[in-house]
């Protein structure tokens, strides 16, 4: 039999290499920044488009190539970096597999321009699907210039696999600023689709780590600082109060390069132990100085996944020296014995002002009257919750296709409204709001003037555990979950006001700054009409920061940070192209973040507010998230129970 071994062509193996190094265009912003800051640029530029779909650049000011070098530079296993073996366990360079060039050439169309800072003239080489088409001497400034086009032009599956450009632009985000806080003494600059997104001049550490995220860093950086022999720790951690409910902002740079380790990372989180709300993970920035012969950067092609000797012993050091930090800022909570106990103020509470309680009872409260002149109800729920406002129609015109919906809505709902059939007081309220609520125009003013001073018709409830709302039906009992009711409630609400142009908004007496990442300030424009038809309305929306004119009438000023953070946290993977998904998306999230809580007390008022409009809604068996929102308890299984 004749052999079948072959070796595979070049331009074959370095696709099969491609694969493992190229994942997407941030791996190619990756690479090339970092053979840029090999090179020993002090400045380097990053110019995309199309989140680096169709173009991926970076200009440096390094030590540039030769002719010869920059038709090299594509060939595999072609470094300058490391020439023998044992190299390898003294890096002090970023690159060293020289595969990264000849994987980026076989995927893509290179152009490559460089200079040596000594030479008059540069070399230009381009080079497409691994064939170098054209290599010409040509002007050019000192340093490199790489323009990655087409990026898997020849690997249509690759190609397809990518994800929306504002998820691919996330990653490239990422890599970027890995590579910037990794070296702040350089400067950078990254140019998205024709307009600048950071200009980060060089800078010490925490200048750095601001710049990248913005003024108000600043306050919440903690210093980090300790020096032992086998490792140098340095870096800042953020206050504890700054903790965010999305993994954002934690870095870990070994030998200034970026890694991950899910052990360090422990070392961190336990290193906060106590000082953190639930669902909140701390931001840190690390930078860990060890022997390069200490660890073992080669496991990984991509090589953010790192093995050291001593893994334990960092561990105890990391945990060690964050602990002692957070003690020394006075951020971790410390045993006074002067203290009175009783008047300590938790540290997330500090500095912030003092709100009197959420619910307020009103004693001279109408439903009936405040239905009748559609003023709103707005306040008299902790969560600035209104439910007539979030059935009523903003236009009477409107009335007869509500009219028609509520028709629609006694079919799908199963026929809940049969629960409340034979206890005559429920019935009437129910169906009396519902008539108010879609036959606006046939209400008039004196309808319900005699009765204002006689007490209304409660349905009788009562909140069981601040968790529950129990209420008699004709034939047993029904108990609502308080908090998946009032989500189904805001989410229908908000919902329904994306089919409303613009809805009413609510001027703010003073202009409300809020600051974000540059990565959120993206998402937040992406998502800027949908808010601005809830009833947002901005004054200006730039590279860090918002500010607010108006917010929503069903929203409170003081839960504006909270509603937007968590939507821009829910938004962070992927904001769908599809505007319906988007709106439902967006509604999930605010009646996630605004539905009144478990634990929360609720008056007799605000939980008739919720039966009644838990049932004036199109699906008020479940959640938006798919959970129960109610069960019925018949009289003849209680009875049995007495049996
Ligand atoms: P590696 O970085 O692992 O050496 P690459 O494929 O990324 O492999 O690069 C190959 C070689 O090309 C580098 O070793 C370096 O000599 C040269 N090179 C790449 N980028 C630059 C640059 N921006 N400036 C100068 N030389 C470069
Ligand atoms: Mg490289």
């Amino acid at each position: 039999m004749s052999s079948v071994i072959r070796l595979l062509p070049d331009h074959v193996a370095n696709q099969i290499a491609a694969g493992e190094v190229v994942q997407r265009p941030a791996s190619v912003v990756k690479e090339l920044l970092e053979n840029a800051v090999d090179a020993g640029a002090t400045a380097i530029k990053l110019v995309i488009k199309d989140a680096g779909k169709t173009l991926i650049q970076v200009i440096d000011d390094g030590k540039g190539m030769n002719e010869i070098d920059a038709r090299m530079c594509f060939e595999r296993h072609a470094t300058s970096k490391i020439s023998i073996a044992e190299d390898l366990f003294q890096l002090q360079t970023k690159g060293f597999r020289g595969e990264a060039l000849a994987s980026i050439a076989a995927i893509a169309h290179v152009e490559l321009k460089s200079k040596e800072h000594t030479a008059e003239l540069g070399t230009q080489v381009i080079i497409e699907g691994s064939k170098i088409t054209s290599q010409e001497i040509v002007v050019a400034p000192s340093g490199t210039s790489f323009s990655v086009k087409n990026l898997f032009f020849n690997i249509p599956a690759r190609r397809n696999f990518l994800k929306s450009d504002q998820v691919e632009l996330r990653h490239v985000i990422d890599e970027f600023e890995r590579v910037a806080l990794a070296h702040n003494n350089i400067q950078f600059t990254f140019i998205n689709n024709g307009s600048e997104m950071f200009n980060l001049p060089a800078s010490n550490f925490r200048q750095r780590i601001v710049n990248v995220f913005g003024g108000k860093t600043n306050e919440k950086l903690v210093p980090v600082q300790e020096t032992t022999e086998i490792v140098e720790v340095h870096g800042f951690v953020a206050k504890p109060e700054f903790a965010k409910k999305s993994r954002g902002e934690q870095f870990f740079f070994v030998n200034d390069r970026f890694i991950k380790s899910g052990y360090l990372h422990h070392a961190v989180t336990a290193a906060f132990e106590g000082l953190l709300k639930d669902g909140t993970h701390p931001s840190y920035f690390l930078y860990l100085t060890l022997p390069p012969n200490s660890i073992d950067i080669n496991i990984h092609p991509t090589k953010t996944e790192i093995k050291f000797d001593d893994e334990q012993a960092l561990y105890a050091i990391l945990r060690a020296t964050i602990k002692h930090s957070l003690g020394q800022f006075n951020v971790s909570p410390v045993l006074d014995f002067q203290k009175d106990g009783d008047l300590e103020v938790p540290y997330s509470y500090e500095g912030t002002k003092s709100t009197e309680p959420t619910v307020e009872v009103d004693a001279f409260f109408n439903p009936f009257e405040s239905m009748k002149s559609g003023s709103s109800l707005a306040g008299q729920m902790g969560s600035g919750f209104n439910p007539f406002e979030s059935i009523k129609p903003k236009t009477s015109v409107s009335s007869f296709q509500s009219n028609a919906s509520f028709q629609d809505r006694k079919h799908k709902s199963g026929g809940w409204e049969t629960l409340y059939e034979g206890i005559s007081d429920a019935k009437e309220i129910i169906l009396t709001s519902a008539n108010h609520q879609f036959d606006e125009e046939v209400i008039t003013g004196s309808l319900f003037d005699d009765d204002s001073s006689q007490p209304t018709n409660h349905q009788q409830s009562y909140q069981f555990q601040k968790k529950y709302i129990i209420s008699p039906i004709k034939s047993g009992m029904i108990i609502i979950d308080q908090r998946r009711a009032h989500q189904r409630i805001l989410y229908e609400h908000y919902m329904r006001s994306f089919t409303v142009k613009q809805n009413a908004s609510q001027q703010l007496l003073f202009p409300l700054s809020l600051y974000y990442s540059v990565y959120e300030m993206e998402l937040l424009k992406n998502l800027q009409n949908e808010l601005v038809q809830m009833g947002f309305l901005f004054d200006e929306i730039s590279n860090e920061k918002i500010v607010i004119l108006g917010i929503p009438v069903s929203i409170t000023e003081s839960e504006v940070s909270i509603v937007l953070e968590d939507l821009l946290n829910d938004m962070q993977d992927d904001a769908p192209a599809d505007v319906d998904i988007l709106h439902d998306r967006i509604a999930k999230s605010l009646a996630q973040s605004l539905a009144v809580k478990t634990g929360t007390y609720l008056s007799d008022k605000e939980q008739e507010n919720i039966v009644n409009s838990l049932f004036g809604c199109d699906d008020p068996q479940t959640s938006p998230f798919g959970k129960t929102t109610f069960i019925t308890m018949k009289v003849e299984d209680i009875d049995k129970k007495f049996m």
